[in-house]
């Protein structure tokens, strides 16, 4: 009698599910106000260790700011294969509670949605992989590899962190391959699931144009008016077609694309695609029909923010403007500022790199290694209309630091967007809670089918 009893209360200590786990951890994060700046990352790091230490797995929380801190925990395999990262940033952009109609750091449930900073980007993919890894420890789930899992602050303002990780703690996370953010599943119109494995990134480069005229009184015009110089260096930039570079992943991209029902529009253009001689020109009109896929072929420029004059009646002798520029990742900065220079063409203006933050600019992460086959069979095992595609991200995360250093990492799309536009950085931001639990279940089948022994 007694030993049934003690057998009942242990089998309730584990009646957890891993997706019951999963949503109980993404509640406790949300309520963690990690906003970068200033970012305290180390109430995230904190609450991950503890709840790792109930589990039984040894963390490690270090970084180079007492309240910036990261964690990194491992469970063993048996050494055979490289290891593999699980990744998730533990900071989020900040939130204006004016714009919000939810409060922002509280976990809301409405509606069978999770209401939070940071829902989406990306505190559900750090809630899912902690809930995978106790799940893998609590079930001694025999692994052919390590799983290193790893948190990491400052993913939104400057990748300080994982920056220092890899200059002091490289050996603790060194591994074969990574999973990150930055994946992205969607449903098309006509009912195809599509996986879009994000094996590559564009690199933010940001610059700086200024127009330097002479100053004096509105009601003498002058050639050299820094205003007009400034407008038109911008209307050349914006006007041009840049030039056009496939790599691995953007040609497989467009070959995948071309075979959804929405997409079949592009059949036609994949050929001349294929031929350098043709390859511009048909870029430029696809490239006209659809700027998602124009960033996909080329470097863009999106001006942002301008800064001249005090006063209606005075010219300024300078006026500025700040371009945000997405480089593709196989260009370099130089290759671009000269290149700017030569299309506005005008010694009043000067084409200026902003200071600050470097991203480096990597190869696409290869869609050959056994962890992209691997998630390739789990995503298309999940139905019948399934498309697994490899794409190149607009936005940048601290994976290109990672593959700077060699590894090969793929953003995993485990959790189906719910809605577009998405709200990552957006107000009310929220995950579906049916998501989130079948995202987690998704990320667990992909983590053993690279990772557990046969
Ligand atoms: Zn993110």
């Amino acid at each position: 009698m007694r030993s049934i009893l003690i057998f009942a209360l242990a089998a309730s200590v584990y009646a957890e599910t891993l997706e019951d786990r999963s949503l109980r951890y993404l509640i406790a994060l949300l309520k963690l106000d990690t906003s970068n700046p200033p970012g305290n990352e180390t109430r995230v790091a904190r609450y991950i260790e503890s709840e790792f230490a109930k589990e039984g797995i040894a963390s490690e929380v270090i970084g180079g700011d007492p309240n910036r801190l990261n964690v990194i925990a491992r469970l063993k395999g048996d050494g055979s294969k490289r290891p593999l990262l699980i990744m998730a940033h533990s900071d989020v952009v900040p939130a204006e509670p004016k714009l919000w109609t939810v409060p922002a750091f509280e976990a809301l449930r409405r509606d069978g949605f999770i209401y939070g900073r940071g829902a989406v980007d990306t505190k559900a993919l750090l809630a899912a992989e902690m809930a995978v890894l106790v799940e893998l420890k609590q079930r001694g789930t025999k692994l052919n590899r390590d799983i290193i899992f790893l948190s990491e602050a400052d993913e939104e303002a400057g990748s300080t962190e994982i920056q220092w990780l890899i200059r002091n703690a490289w050996s603790k996370i060194d591994a074969e391959f990574a999973l990150n953010e930055a994946g992205a599943r969607m449903l098309t119109d006509v009912g195809t699931d599509v996986f879009q494995i994000q094996t590559s990134e564009k690199v933010p480069t940001r610059v700086i144009l200024v127009a330097r005229g002479s100053a004096g009184h509105g009601s003498l015009p002058r050639k050299d008016n820094a205003v007009a110089h400034l407008s038109d260096a911008i209307s050349k930039l914006v006007k041009a077609y840049m030039p056009v570079h496939l790599n691995t992943t953007t040609r497989r991209y467009f070959r995948e694309m071309a075979k959804l029902d929405e997409y079949k529009w592009l059949g036609p253009y994949l050929p001349r695609m294929e031929n350098s001689k043709t390859l511009f020109e048909a870029a430029n009109e696809l490239g006209d029909k659809d700027p998602e896929l124009d960033a996909q072929l080329r470097t863009t420029v999106s001006p942002t923010m301008l800064r001249a004059g005090m006063k209606v009646n005075v010219i300024p002798n300078q006026a500025e403007a700040q371009i945000d520029v997405r480089r593709l990742p196989g260009e370099t900065k130089e290759e671009v500022y000269a290149r700017f220079k030569k299309l506005i063409n005008d010694p009043l203006v000067d084409v200026l790199p902003e200071p600050g933050q470097d991203m480096p600019a990597t190869e696409p992460s290869s869609l050959t290694t056994d962890l992209y086959k691997a998630m390739e069979r789990v995503f298309n095992a999940t139905g019948k209309k399934v498309a697994v595609i490899p794409y190149m991200s607009r936005g940048a995360t601290d994976g290109a630091f990672l593959r700077a250093k060699g590894m090969a990492v793929y953003g995993v799309p485990v959790f189906k967007r719910d809605n577009k536009p998405g709200r990552a950085h957006g107000n009310d931001e929220r995950i579906k809670e049916s998501t989130l639990r079948e995202g987690t279940a998704l990320l667990r089948k992909v983590v053993e089918e690279i990772a557990a022994a046969r």
